[in-house]
């Protein structure tokens, strides 16, 4: 297979946060279409940029971890722009490991060709499922049709998979929270989870406490548990 079949930024070797009770190699894909305010990963923000990693890369670590690793995860940047991506799955697939997949979903059509080939899926939910939302979340002319679409096919499909999303107060109030959880319920969503949101390093206004509230707020959090079969917040 070819030594450049994906643009890989950055190889994770081992994590067990990334892939529920597995333990795997991350996957950083280079791109990704948004450009999210709170963003950990600005350096895989660029489709022009070759990332540090090569499939060649992947592949030599995978055939010394076999036995010692359960899952590969697709990460990002987003994973679905690579048209490789379904190709790079079924030879990890074939290698014997599990396939994980992190995602916000923007490219349903690229989705649709990995589903039967994920064992599970973190779906980001940047903000309440609106163009307004979007918009401002992901600093993209507001891809939210297209999240909708891909959140419904995956609710459908069966596979194993959260919704997760980052608080960052300087883009969601308590309110959205309860907007979002509202609207995933209500379309069959039964994991969710609040992620705290750290300041990115050129975030000098950003206080804990303004990170802090969401998880402070006793009634959103208990709200949060009765809406949702698993919830927890990550902090
Ligand atoms: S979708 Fe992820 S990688 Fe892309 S800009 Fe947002 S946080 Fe960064």
């Amino acid at each position: 297979m070819a030594e450049n079949l994906l643009n890989i930024g950055d190889i994770e070797k081992f994590s067990i946060v990334d892939f529920p009770s597995k333990m795997a190699v991350v996957v950083f894909m280079q791109g990704c279409p948004w450009r999210c305010p709170f963003c950990y990963n600005q350096s895989l923000q660029s489709t022009q940029i070759k990332g540090n990693a090569t499939w060649d890369n992947l592949l030599h670590l995978l055939e010394h971890r076999k036995g010692m690793i359960d899952a590969v995860v697709f990460s990002g940047g987003e994973p679905l722009m690579q048209d490789e991506l379904p190709q790079a799955m079924d030879a990890v697939l074939k290698m014997g490991f599990e396939v994980g997949l992190h995602t916000g979903g923007y490219r349903p059509e690229a989705l649709k060709k990995v589903l039967n080939k994920v064992d599970w899926v973190g779906f980001d939910i940047k903000a309440p499922l609106t163009v307004e939302h979007y918009k401002k979340a992901t600093g993209n002319a507001g891809d939210v049709a297209k999240v909708k679409e891909s959140l419904q096919m995956l609710i459908e499909s069966g596979v194993h998979f959260e919704c997760r999303t980052t608080c960052d107060p300087r883009i969601l109030d308590i309110d959205d929270i309860y907007n979002i959880a509202d609207e995933l319920a209500f379309l069959g969503v039964k994991e969710y989870y609040l992620q705290k949101y750290r300041p990115i390093p050129t975030d000098k206004t950003t206080q804990d406490s303004d990170c802090e509230k969401f998880f402070a707020d006793e009634k959103l959090q208990a709200y949060l548990k009765q809406k949702f079969a698993v919830y927890e917040a990550r902090k």
